[in-house]
């Protein structure tokens, strides 16, 4: 199994695990054919006991929702007295997750969503995209650029003009002087 998700040896209550702030996307598909039917970004909460990671949104086209009804049987106390709905992958027809309603309150997060099997499907990993650049601030950032350089040059400038101030004088003496020796 290539889920990157750590599974407990034996069933236990459902204990909701919210998933840690990292700088990868996990990208959930279809173990049998391969397509994509979500990733990380959407994820609600991983159900460890359940093997269930469900997902805020899912590719709308990847998976089909079958409009029966199903009583969750009795295996599993967290869900008894629950209802689902069988999730299957469009391409390939395999069940690959359920939409559960009537669930106990510690696992209401999940109830109206699709929760992916994790023993359905795969798994991979990939960076988080860079964030998209500000360009607004990039501009901000070259105006002040732009005014510092300006700045710069003003300075130059004072400086010119201070040297100029002081070599104009110099310069009428020496025309004096040359003048007088003609
Ligand atoms: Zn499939």
């Amino acid at each position: 199994m290539a889920v990157y998700l750590k599974m407990p040896q034996s069933p236990s209550l459902c204990s909701e695990v919210c998933v840690p702030e990292t700088d990868s996307v996990t990208v959930f598909q279809c173990e049998n054919c391969r397509t994509i039917l979500g990733d990380s970004n959407n994820l609600i909460c991983i159900c460890e006991s359940l093997a269930l990671v469900t997902m805020q949104a899912i590719q709308p086209s990847a998976v089909m929702i079958h409009e029966a009804w199903e009583k969750c049987n009795s295996s599993n106390v967290s869900l008894t007295g629950s209802s689902y709905q069988n999730v299957s992958c469009t391409r390939c027809q395999t069940e690959v997750g359920k939409v559960f309603k009537n669930l106990p309150p510690h696992l209401s997060k999940m109830s109206g969503h699709i929760s992916l099997d994790v023993h359905k499907i795969s798994s991979y990993e990939v960076q988080q995209p860079a964030p998209k650049k500000n360009y607004d601030e990039i501009l901000f950032k070259m105006q002040q650029e732009f005014f510092k350089m300006q700045q710069e040059i003003s300075k130059v400038q004072v400086v010119l003009m201070n040297l100029n101030e002081r070599f104009v004088p110099i310069e009428d003496a020496l025309a004096l002087e040359a003048g007088g020796t003609d």
